[in-house]
């Protein structure tokens, strides 16, 4: 049986770790992590697995199948969080896997595959300024150049783990081979509106939507607020909100494109003075690449116009950029007929936030299942969800354990 009320109040017990009191913030490699972990260590032991530490910090709990050293079906999620973070993002995927594997424990059903479940050290990036690194260790992408990455405390990443009492050495060797794993799910809180809006617990991730983050650079004549006419101006920040106003146009002409602007700088900054420079970015996600890219080539092309027309010269860089990672067909079909079961209308829906599944599609097919959250709030006090999702949520995910085929 599953214990939807233990799902929640293993969630409240890893977020009494917290960096600071009163909220909650846990890095990699912290002396909180060190405490999840072990609370994490006991629980997969507890659901009959065989678990350990691994070299990257990870907390790895492995339960055999029908016979010892079957490939894998791994699930997971990640331990660490952002600052000043929710309860759920990453912890309800791995606390909701032990409790799959508890279930199946319970009843003495060995299946004919044996479960992983992973618990990642590090997702978020928070303190080292790079993204995935536990699940990329698994998944054999792991790049040792980041171990001499530091930390605002001038720490490498090399130190932190020996601190940690981990050997860097022995990170290669977590790699797993590709014939050792027939796939990887995740169950993770959707971090976004959608489900709630349609009255629905639970979705099957499409894809992780690839993204493209620029920075824009107008630059224009700063002159006297007073004494420029108007038609004479060449105005660096109101070129820039016409580019905002265009790239929501674009955006919003694209099911499931989003497009934002988030930052937005003009100097020289004062009030009697006309911006001779203004600065911004954008950050543009889909489903596809090709949409994403067509999406791209048009707001080059409306910056371009907007700059022409108002005598502004511009400057447009690419910060980064990654393509779409998409779910294994055959795996979203096994989830939707696992949400089908459970009496529920099976939706699927891309996700717009990255996941430690964008690391794992290196080594294995991945497929996701996102449980509803309130009013679509993630990295933040605020995120909540409720004992009756939890539970629908590892149900279905329970389902498509027992029911997997490779
Ligand atoms: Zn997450």
């Amino acid at each position: 049986m599953l214990d939807s009320a233990r799902i929640l109040q293993r969630c409240d017990a890893l977020a009494r770790h917290s960096e600071l009191p009163g909220g909650l913030t846990r890095v990699f490699l912290s002396e909180e992590q060190r405490q999840t972990n072990a609370l994490v260590l006991g629980w997969m032991r507890e659901a009959g697995m065989q678990a350990q530490v691994d070299a990257i910090g990870n907390v790895a709990g492995r339960y055999e199948g029908a016979s010892p050293g079957l490939p894998c079906l791994m699930l997971g999620s990640h331990l660490d969080t952002v600052r000043d973070a929710g309860k759920y993002d990453g912890m309800l995927g791995v606390i909701a896997a032990i409790e799959c594997v508890h279930a199946l424990h319970a009843r003495k059903l060995r299946l004919p595959f044996a479960i992983e479940v992973l618990g990642f050290g590090d997702e978020e990036g928070v303190r080292f300024g790079t993204t995935l690194l536990g699940s990329r260790a698994v998944a054999g992408t792991f790049d040792p150049k980041v171990l001499y990455a530091t930390d605002a405390r001038g720490i490498s990443m090399a130190q932190a783990l020996r601190d940690f009492g981990l050997d860097p050495a022995g990170i290669p060797a977590i790699a797993r081979k590709k014939d050792a794993v027939h796939a990887y799910a995740e169950l993770h809180i959707e971090q976004g509106p959608v489900l709630e809006a349609e009255e629905l617990p639970v979705g099957v991730v499409t894809a992780i939507n690839g993204f493209t983050r620029l920075a824009i650079t107008l630059q224009g004549v700063a002159g006297h607020a007073g004494t420029v006419p108007m038609r004479l101006r060449r105005d660096a920040l109101a070129g820039a909100a016409e580019c905002a106003l265009a790239v929501e146009r674009i955006a919003a002409r694209e099911r499931d494109l989003v497009g934002t602007v988030g930052r937005l700088e003009a100097s020289p900054g004062a009030i009697n003075v006309i911006p001779g420079e203004a600065r911004f970015t954008v950050d543009l996600r889909a489903p596809y690449d090709d949409v994403r890219l067509e999406a791209l080539a048009r707001i080059n092309e409306a910056f371009e116009g907007i700059a022409a027309a108002r005598g502004l010269k511009l400057a447009v860089k690419e910060l980064q950029s990654l393509d779409v990672t998409p779910c294994a067909e055959r795996l979203m079909a096994q989830m939707d007929r696992a949400v089908a079961a459970e009496g529920l209308r099976p939706r699927r829906l891309p996700s717009g936030a990255g996941h430690d599944g964008m690391a794992m599609k290196a080594l294995a097919d991945i497929c996701m299942l996102f449980v509803r959250c309130k009013h679509g709030i993630s990295h933040n006090p605020a995120e909540a969800i409720t004992a009756e999702d939890a539970e629908t949520g590892a149900r279905v995910l329970l389902r498509f354990i027992e029911n997997f085929a490779p």
